[in-house]
């Protein structure tokens, strides 16, 4: 055959010929690859790619360098904007390299392969006493997925990001080497890689640092109705070393009705849930009033005690209810910002003034206290002050009313970042260039150059970022 087609059937079958694992054309290839958790964009690569193994990854950057195409990276696909898939070019499914190398018990570390899922790791570990310890809320998401991003979860307040876990990587990049960084050996690669969204390098295998927890856990169900006292709580609740995990939200009480953006909506008020966690040895549990010495919530209605395992796993019920749903399916346009401690509220409480209540549905308003000195993550962006505020607003949106509710997502997030804050990019992010220089702010040059170094031709995901 000649043309197009016959020039795509001797593509794949040269690249099927050099690679191992599964190689499939674009047209084939099942919708869910033509997009990822957002539903907001559908690109459909070239070609798709699932991996045997780090020689496949090799073979296949190869391919992409003789051919002149671009290679896009993919874990879960949980993300939500121009990550995870491709357009015209080659879409690696990195789930495909997913295995556990070893758990080092004595060294408290695991090496693991960048399509783990994190629930598998934590299974694996904690049949040896240990744990990640930083995890993600969602546990289906991968090593190596997460380590572009940050990976921030109930524990940051503590340990930071999942990528300030990580003791040594081992790296493709787009000429073909294979690099091993960490933070003494080539540590510009090394931190270009961690939440590097993909730019720089392919992640081939992570070495994690891992923590022995307690076996159970205590957490005490507060709530608050004032956001002030809340956030006052929450620092005095990070600064205490008295806990474990803290985990809170935005709740809409949906008493009789009140005008909300120009609608009658079934709402009242909003509270905010704060969860804080306990690890106790079995036999020796808290003292609670100790623990809660000082906190003033408007109630305290359960003290739940937990086995670590199934704490660290409490929320794939929550998951599969939206699943079971149907809004899985919606487009997710996530808004995430780190604010700074001292506009937080005021942004806040402008934001939920204005936020229909029905966000709830399939989706959630998180808010998270976070601190700033627990990281050393140069890519990893937020802002300076000690203490920090996470707030997402994580709807999921049916798609005939995606884009009436787009602007708002945009107000929401051009407003937070007027209050000093800092977007967390695994969501909906609209950025131009400016923005995204902005947002790396002093970081950006060197990250641009590295980019340039170890992708000059920009093949690494392509799309999301605008480097121009
Ligand atoms: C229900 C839900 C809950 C979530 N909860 C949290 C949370 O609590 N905390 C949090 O921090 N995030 C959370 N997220 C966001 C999620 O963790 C991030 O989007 C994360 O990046 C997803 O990992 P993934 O495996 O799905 O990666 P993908 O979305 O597939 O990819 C993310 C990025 O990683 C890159 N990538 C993937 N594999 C590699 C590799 N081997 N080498 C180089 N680059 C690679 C991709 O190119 C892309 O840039 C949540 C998302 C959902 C949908």
């Amino acid at each position: 055959m000649s043309g197009p087609e016959g020039a795509l059937d001797r593509g794949l079958a040269r690249l099927r010929s050099r690679v191992g694992g599964v190689v499939l054309a674009g047209g084939a290839v099942h919708d869910e690859y033509t997009t990822n958790f957002g539903h907001i964009h559908v690109w459909r690569p070239r070609f798709l790619v699932k991996p045997a193994g780090a020689g496949d990854v090799l073979e296949v950057l190869k391919f992409a360098r003789e051919e002149g195409l671009t290679v896009s990276t993919r874990g879960a696909a949980h993300s939500q904007s121009e990550l995870g898939i491709n357009r015209d070019g080659i879409l690696l499914d990195m789930k495909s390299v997913d295995r556990i190398l070893e758990v080092d018990e004595k060294g408290a570390t695991a090496l693991v392969e960048p399509g783990v899922v994190w629930r598998d790791l934590l299974a694996r570990t904690m049949a040896a006493g240990l744990a990640p310890p930083v995890l993600t809320n969602n546990l289906s998401v991968t090593v190596g997925g997460t380590l572009s991003m940050a990976g921030i979860g109930i524990a940051s307040f503590r340990y930071g990001a999942q990528t300030d876990q990580v003791e040594e990587l081992e790296v493709a990049t787009v000429d073909g080497a294979v690099h091993t960084c960490s933070r003494r050996r080539d540590p510009d690669l090394f931190w270009g890689v961690l939440s590097g969204l993909g730019q720089i390098a392919i992640i081939l295998k992570a070495r994690l640092r891992l923590r022995r927890p307690k076996g159970m856990t205590r957490t005490y169900y507060l709530l608050y109705d004032d956001l002030r006292r809340f956030l006052e709580d929450s620092t005095g609740a990070m600064g205490s070393g008295t806990w474990d995990y803290l985990e809170s939200w935005c709740s809409p009480c949906p008493q009789g009705l009140k005008w909300v953006g120009g609608v009658r909506q079934p709402f009242a008020k909003w509270f905010f849930p704060f969860h804080a966690t306990v690890e106790f040895d079995e036999g020796s549990p808290p003292d609670d009033g100790a623990r809660l010495a000082g906190l003033k919530p408007y109630a305290n209605f359960l003290v739940d005690d937990l086995p670590t395992q199934d704490f660290l796993n409490r929320l794939i019920p929550v998951f599969e209810t939206w699943k079971r749903a149907g809004t899985w399916e919606h487009v997710h346009p996530w808004m995430e910002v780190v604010l700074p401690w001292n506009t937080a509220a005021d942004y806040i409480e402008a934001v939920l003034a204005d936020l229909p209540p029905g966000v709830q549905v399939g989706g959630h308003v998180l808010l998270w206290p976070a601190r700033n000195s627990v990281s050393e993550v140069p890519l990893f962006m937020h802002p300076t002050t000690e203490y920090l505020v996470g707030f997402g607003i994580l709807p999921a949106v049916p798609p005939r009313m995606w884009e009436a509710f787009r602007p708002k997502l945009d107000l929401a997030s051009d407003l937070a970042i007027a209050y000093g804050g800092k977007r967390y990019l695994s969501g909906y992010v609209n950025f131009t260039a400016e923005q995204w220089r902005a947002h790396y702010g002093e970081k950006w040059a060197g990250f641009a150059a590295l980019k340039k170094k170890h992708d000059p031709q920009g093949r690494l995901n392509p799309g999301f970022i605008r480097w121009e």
